[in-house]
């Protein structure tokens, strides 16, 4: 495994690579979620390049960027473990050339969820993965689905700017109790990753009524499951604290008055300080 910390290096030692590249952009503190998104990348591509690097541009002003979990040594044995052949770790000084002239602003896919609680934060991924883009130059990239907003948001920049690359949505991995895996459950107690799996169970449980309303042909109107939702996990984890759950359609993030076929449901909590999201398909 080739470890690169230069686009310098990173540029010889792309192009000493032979056939297809996959790649899988990082901001590290790695578990089983990025290893299914590398072993996703093997299945596909003869090499997979993975690159670490905590963005600055994607965190808001009191946000954790200075907390973020960073493991360097784990992270390489685990890329050497998981067959990587080439990491990318670069320097924020490289990435981002000052003064900073260009800047890429994200349209309507941001608007809502995250994009409405992190001011900014979507521009801030779009404008490192351009540059990481650019720089790699894989054939295709991996993303997964945890992140949705962030997919839908990709996938829309990568046709806008024509981009010649595959990008490849990768579900979900989850702990054994359900709770989305994520470098930020490094922060939290058994009792609290115990507690936020809550948010997966109660979009478990929309899904199922969702399916029984199909079934017995009803209509079931989004705000009052939203909300319904909301009460029930207050009720039961006053520890968490909403910052949303939204129902919305998958493709386009617009809201329907009543679940439909493509409905997603998308909630962000925070759990003694720490914010978690994940979402869940309830549709057909
Ligand atoms: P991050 O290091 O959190 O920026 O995530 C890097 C990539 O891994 C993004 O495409 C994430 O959506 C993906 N990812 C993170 N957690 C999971 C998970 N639990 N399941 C699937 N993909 C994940």
């Amino acid at each position: 495994m080739k470890v690169v910390r230069s686009i310098e290096k990173l540029k010889n030692a792309r192009s000493k690579m032979e056939g297809s590249l996959g790649f899988v952009p990082t901001m590290g503190a790695l578990h089983e979620g990025h290893k299914v998104l590398i072993e996703e990348a093997a299945k596909k591509n003869d090499n997979v390049a993975v690159s670490i690097f905590v963005n600055p541009a994607q965190f808001g002003p009191g946000e954790d960027f200075k907390t973020y979990p960073r493991d360097e040594d784990a992270d390489l044995a685990f890329c050497e473990k998981a067959g990587v052949d080439l990491v990318f770790l670069p320097s924020e000084k490289q990435l981002y050339v000052e003064p900073r002239r260009v800047f890429i602003k994200v349209g309507r896919l941001a608007d809502c969820l995250c994009g409405e609680s992190r001011e900014g934060h979507f521009n801030g991924v779009v404008e490192v993965l351009v540059r990481l883009f650019n720089l790699v130059s894989p054939d295709s990239a991996f993303f997964g689905e945890k992140d949705y907003q962030q997919l839908l948001i990709v996938k829309s920049m990568v046709e806008d700017f024509h981009y010649f690359l595959d990008i490849i949505a990768v579900p979900t991995v989850r702990e054994k109790n359900g709770l989305a895996m994520s470098s930020r459950n490094r922060k939290l107690s058994f009792e609290e990753r115990n507690a936020a799996a809550s948010l997966y169970h109660e979009f478990k449980m929309v899904r199922e009524k969702a399916e029984t309303a199909r079934f017995d042909r009803r209509a079931l109107p989004v705000e009052f499951i939203e909300k319904e939702v909301a009460e029930k996990l207050n009720s039961k984890h006053p520890e968490i604290k909403i910052d949303y759950i939204e129902i919305r359609n998958e493709d386009t993030l617009e809201k329907n008055r009543f679940i439909v076929n493509n409905s997603r449901i998308f909630g962000a909590i925070y759990i003694s300080g720490t914010r978690l999201i994940d979402n869940l398909h309830i549709g057909n």
